[in-house]
């Protein structure tokens, strides 16, 4: 084995031992170089995060093709039609119009797109001021939630957050466990939750997250 191929391994098997049971482990592998994608695919990895549509096409192009592929980056509408034609689950859907497009794209596609619902688990003072962070606001999230399980096209699966950073994760994966608790009552499918980073993965496998989106503790820093 190579150095990387070593060090890759290492740190997976270091992961895969912590993992609750029924928890899927997502490798991130935004910005890193397909050589590292086959490395994991090669150690058993299905599972792969990205964050931007073209990184993420010319990944699954050079890949093998029974990976399931998870975006989580920022939407936009001129790239969601790459992104649901390669993309197994949305974890970043926070606004209705992508919905709607996404619910047309895949509905032409012949599937249903999988989504999380992306939800802003700042506290409410750095939330209300700065309008740069993803997801919906927790005030919002059921009456948002109730449009998007209208949309036939898509199929809400949970809730997803990023903890902020440099603070007690804990209140925002409360928030989140609650939140997937009111869309149960709505969607009796939906019951996932994705949270849980590098830094902060073991506490949020304690709040009831079914899949953690790992990057720098598998393949380091980058
Ligand atoms: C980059 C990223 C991750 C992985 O972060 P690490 O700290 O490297 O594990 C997870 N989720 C999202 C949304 C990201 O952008």
């Amino acid at each position: 084995m190579s150095a990387r191929q070593i060090q890759i391994k290492s740190a997976l098997d270091k992961v895969r031992t912590e993992l609750k049971p029924g928890v899927e482990l997502i490798a991130v592998t935004k910005n890193f170089p397909i050589s590292d994608l086959e490395i994991l695919y090669s150690l058993g990895e299905r599972q792969f995060g990205e964050n931007r549509e073209n990184e993420l096409s010319l990944k699954t192009e050079a890949l093998p093709k029974d990976i399931n592929w998870h975006f989580q980056g920022t939407l936009q509408s001129n790239k969601l039609r790459a992104i649901v034609s390669v993309a197994s689950y949305i974890h970043s859907l926070d606004e209705l119009r992508h919905a709607s497009k996404i619910s047309e794209l895949a509905l032409e596609m012949g599937k249903k797109q999988s989504c999380f619902i992306q939800v802003n688990l700042d506290p409410d003072e750095i939330a209300n001021q700065e309008s740069n962070r993803s997801g919906i606001k927790p005030a919002k999230f059921v009456a948002f939630a109730q449009s998007l399980l209208e949309l036939s096209g898509v199929e809400i699966v949970g809730v997803m957050g990023v903890a902020p950073l440099d603070k007690d994760p804990r209140p925002g994966f409360e928030t989140l466990r609650n939140l997937k608790e009111e869309l149960l009552k709505m969607a009796p499918g939906a019951g996932y939750i994705s949270s849980g980073m590098s830094g902060d993965y073991q506490i949020a496998m304690e709040y009831g997250a079914t899949h953690i989106r790992l990057g720098s503790s598998i393949l380091g820093q980058r």
